[in-house]
């Protein structure tokens, strides 16, 4: 199917986006508004960069590539793209996946459409940035409330142990991108 998601930006190739190298979609739009969120830019709904899984892989899958991680934004606002993106990605390129969402999991687990997209997600890591709970040494997170859903056998927390909680990413024209989890949901 070809639906399309919105998303703000997408890194072909990160480290500490989850275990391996992966490609990293931002979702557009996001409602919290937390202080202190490191990517405060996701936050208007309003259009950026509509595509589809298809050119989305076409363009920015980079061979060797282990997994999908989808954040934010909040991927929850675009519920049946991130349905289509995440089972394509799983069924069609082989990814495994890991989502994150300000949502907390009891609130998503409500909904028959969230159960379908948790058939399709490896690794779930939930809730809200909190500034007053920021924890600089915690495995892939920002603030303590956040947690780990592992929904397959693929991972555990021990995955989680990235190589740093930042990276900065050169693009071949120059561009600079910063991501990681000193301030991120
Ligand atoms: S930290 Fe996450 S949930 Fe909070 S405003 Fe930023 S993108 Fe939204």
């Amino acid at each position: 199917m070809n639906i399309l998601i919105n998303a703000h930006s997408i890194i072909p190739s990160s480290r500490i986006n989850g275990p391996g190298k992966r490609i990293v979609v931002f979702f557009q739009g996001c409602a919290r508004r937390c202080p202190g969120c490191f990517n405060p830019a996701t936050h208007p709904f309003r259009k950026v960069y509509p595509c589809s899984p298809d050119m989305l892989f076409k363009d920015f899958l980079r061979p060797g590539t282990e997994g999908i991680t989808v954040s934010g934004g909040d991927p929850f606002y675009q519920k049946r793209g991130l349905l289509n993106l995440l089972k394509i990605a799983k069924e069609d390129y082989g990814l495994s996946t890991v989502v994150y969402t300000g949502f907390n999991y009891e609130e998503l687990r409500r909904s028959i459409l969230c159960k379908s997209i948790f058939e399709f997600v490896d690794v779930l890591v939930d809730g809200r940035y909190e500034d007053s709970l920021r924890e600089t040494t915690l495995l892939a997170r920002g603030s303590t409330n956040q947690r780990f859903y592992f929904f397959s056998n693929n991972y555990g927390e021990e995955d989680f142990y990235m190589p740093a909680r930042a990276e900065i990413i050169v693009g071949r024209g120059g561009t600079v991108t910063t991501t990681g989890f000193s301030k991120v949901a």
